[in-house]
């Protein structure tokens, strides 16, 4: 599955002292699997310092962008669909918004704003969450008005003299971590800059809590008392990396007990095959589980070439179908007469897994058996901007007998609701699971 979700990564780091540039800039260097169009840098030191790109971190900013960004706090976004962070002068004073998210009621909101005099130079919730903020009579009051008035998602950082507020809505939908090393803290959308920083997870912002990072540590300074956790689970299934721990769980873990519960299926019904591959990246946890659990042999079948990194991710289906085509090269030595179970993620369209089984049948496979992580989708996200319409879910139009025949696989598998919510290993209750039930909360 090459990028079904627009997302975005979040990221704050308060040093205590000294420049936060650079270890910033690492920040989000290794979220950038959560959004490749744009990224963008605010610092702190006197007055907010900002600058954004379009394009990836790696390319984008350069020793100039690092002299200008100083201060020793600051926030930063890697995103798929708008700039950020936004900058804001109020009179609560001048602040920096970043947030990973969705809006649902905008229009509601943008209207109301509105008539309350406010005017807008973009058509982004990035606004109206800075301008909502903007309203309170303290930034705290602010956020509240944010809980009151925001239907929808949203993990957000704001920059302040004050220090980085981070807070995340009352169901979590988004992940928001917690880390620190001495006086320095950060907060993240996930874990995984922290080992490259030299930070420990401290702990996950708790649904509906808003905390400050200063001088005075970590401090937790609100908790809606009304919350319902509905942590995406699509986190664990595609979106984050297999290096990071979401909610207390390590990707690897569920992604390697989704391949599991596959193997354990196809055990009952005495599969004979010779390899077990992934579609990298997001299927390699779920083979490694397959393997180990199987004991079928961990045999690469695609090999992604390192050089076909874009400089935006294409957000036309055509363009991403070629996309994946030049991403991944079939190695033919290690597929010829092989019986192969190949895992993925999940099926949108069913069109990108079709090339793959084509591709190894071209290249000599004796049987390809598709083994899917997650059960089928058969709804848009709502919490995240989809890119998937209902038309385009082919589960919603084939059974998983006919979506099998119109990948031209041997057989095709999904993971079952229940075991995929054990594989995770948080009660259903805490997850949010629309994708696959098509109910929203
Ligand atoms: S609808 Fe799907 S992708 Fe969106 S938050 Fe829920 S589980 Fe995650």
């Amino acid at each position: 599955l090459l990028e079904e979700l627009e997302n975005c990564g979040v990221f704050g780091l308060w040093s205590g002292k000294g420049p936060v540039v650079e270890q910033i800039y690492y920040g989000i260097f290794k979220l950038q699997h959560r959004g490749q169009r744009y990224c963008g840098i605010a610092t702190w030191d006197g007055s907010i310092r900002l600058i954004t790109h379009a394009g990836f971190v790696r390319h984008s900013f350069s020793l100039q962008d690092f002299h200008y960004l100083t201060g020793n706090l600051g926030i930063a976004h890697v995103s798929l669909k708008e700039l950020q962070p936004m900058v804001f002068h109020s009179r609560l004073g001048s602040y920096a918004l970043a947030f990973s998210g969705n809006i649902i009621n905008r229009e509601l909101l943008r209207h109301k704003l509105f008539q309350a005099g406010h005017a807008f130079s973009t058509e982004t919730d990035t606004e109206i969450l800075g301008r909502i903020l903007s309203q309170g009579k303290t930034i705290l009051d602010g956020f509240q008005q944010i809980y009151r008035l925001v239907k929808g998602s949203f993990s957000l950082v704001v920059l302040t003299p004050r220090g980085v507020y981070a807070a995340r809505d009352i169901h979590g939908f988004k992940p928001l971590i917690l880390g620190r090393s001495g006086r320095k803290l950060a907060v993240s959308s996930e874990s995984r800059p922290f080992d490259l920083l030299g930070l420990k997870i401290v702990r996950d912002v708790r649904p509906g809590e808003i905390v400050l990072l200063n001088g005075d540590g970590i401090k937790s300074i609100w908790q809606a008392a009304e919350v319902r956790p509905a942590f995406c689970a699509f986190e664990w299934g595609y979106i984050a990396s297999v290096d990071s721990v979401i909610d207390g769980v390590p990707v690897i873990r569920a992604r390697h007990n989704f391949g599991i519960k596959l193997a354990r299926r196809d055990e009952a019904e005495n599969l004979k095959v010779d390899i077990v591959s992934p579609v990298p990246f997001s299927g390699i946890g779920c083979a490694l589980g397959y393997h180990h659990y199987s004991e079928v042999p961990y045999q690469e079948s695609f090999l992604i070439d390192r050089f076909a990194s874009r400089s935006y991710t294409p957000l036309v289906q055509e363009e991403r179908e070629k996309e994946a085509r030049i991403k991944l090269s079939v190695i033919k030595d290690n597929v010829r007469r092989q019986r192969i179970v190949l895992c993925d993620d999940s099926i949108v369209r069913g069109t990108q897994i079709r090339n793959k089984v084509l591709e190894l049948k071209r290249a000599g496979a004796r049987a390809v058996h598709v083994r899917i992580a997650c059960p089928p989708l058969i709804a848009p996200c709502r919490y995240s901007i989809s890119t998937r319409s209902y038309e385009e879910l082919v589960a919603l139009k084939y059974s998983v007998e006919g979506i099998c025949r119109l990948i031209g696989a041997d057989s095709l598998k999904y993971n079952t609701m229940e075991d995929f919510v054990e594989a995770i290993g948080l009660p259903p209750e805490k997850l949010c699971l629309s994708c696959w039930t098509g109910k929203y909360l």
